[in-house]
């Protein structure tokens, strides 16, 4: 019987290829086909053998996106040719990365898929500035949210489902619409100065950061001319993230110790 391939649906992170699982890296090391997104960094694509195959669905700004039923076909065909895939998507699979949509495509039609998880943007940026998502008495829930819908839609949402206080709220794909987003939270009450920061490119050597509050957060973004994915994190945990500078208030006597030890 002529043997058919296996999709491994992997994680790639946000680009740190630190970041990377160990389960992650052997599959790259020892599939017969990488298939990409345009979210993998670089480096990331470095650690494919030269020999291994790779085909590149990354959709880029300005340019025609690969269509999903093309990037089917390709998944569909490439395992019952035998092959062992890699479906390479930044951060994790499933999480805003149509992984489930791949995945029910490929079971319908009796291909043995696996999932690698990988670490989420939201991970990799909040761990870069290392600030808690979560924080006893200050953020109790963590939502992900969407900011990339059809206009109308994100209109009609139920927003008081994203304007909990004692949350923190990470938005993906909202930089186009942060403005309309921004309007919506504080209609349905989150205050307008709450917190907020953005930040491009995680994890990566290029990545920046701007700390702001809800009624500042999209002119601050729109003057910062971030290049490279942006994601925004809103909520009381923000003043948390890290100034990369020693703390003025550092116990005197703890420093001494610390020099002499
Ligand atoms: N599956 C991915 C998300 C894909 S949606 C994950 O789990 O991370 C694409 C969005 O993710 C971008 O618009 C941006 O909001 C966010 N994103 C991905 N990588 C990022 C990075 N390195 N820095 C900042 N935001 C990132």
């Amino acid at each position: 019987m002529k043997k058919v391939g296996t999709v491994y649906l992997v994680g790639a992170g946000p680009g740190d290829p630190e970041l990377l699982t160990l389960k992650a890296l052997r599959l790259l090391e020892t599939a017969n086909v990488v298939v990409y997104d345009r979210l993998v960094s670089p480096e990331i694509l470095s650690l494919i053998p030269k020999s291994t195959s790779r085909i590149d669905v990354g959709k880029r700004p300005g340019s025609h996106p690969v269509p999903q039923d093309t990037i089917n076909q390709i998944l569909l065909k490439l395992a019952y040719f035998g092959q062992n895939v890699v479906r390479l998507k930044g951060g994790d699979p499933m999480i805003f990365g149509r992984g489930g949509e791949e995945a029910q495509m490929l079971e319908r039609h009796g291909i043995a898929v696996e999932t690698v998880p990988g670490i989420t943007a939201a991970q990799g940026c909040a761990a870069s500035l290392n600030l808690p998502m979560t924080h006893r008495g200050i953020a109790r829930s963590l939502i992900y949210m969407t900011g990339h819908t059809l206009d109308d839609q994100l209109l009609q949402m139920n927003w008081q489902q994203f304007s909990l206080a004692q949350s923190t709220l990470v938005i993906y794909m909202g930089k186009a619409k942060i403005s309309q987003i921004v309007g919506k939270l504080v209609q349905s009450g989150l205050s307008s100065s709450t917190p907020a920061l953005a930040m491009c490119n995680a994890s990566l050597s290029s990545q920046r950061h701007l700390s702001s509050t809800l009624s500042c957060l999209s002119k601050d973004v729109e003057e910062a001319c971030f290049e490279g994915p942006v994601l925004f994190m809103i909520g009381e945990v923000v003043p948390m993230a890290a100034t990369n500078g020693v703390s003025q208030n550092v116990d005197k006597d703890i420093l001494a110790v610390a020099a002499n030890a």
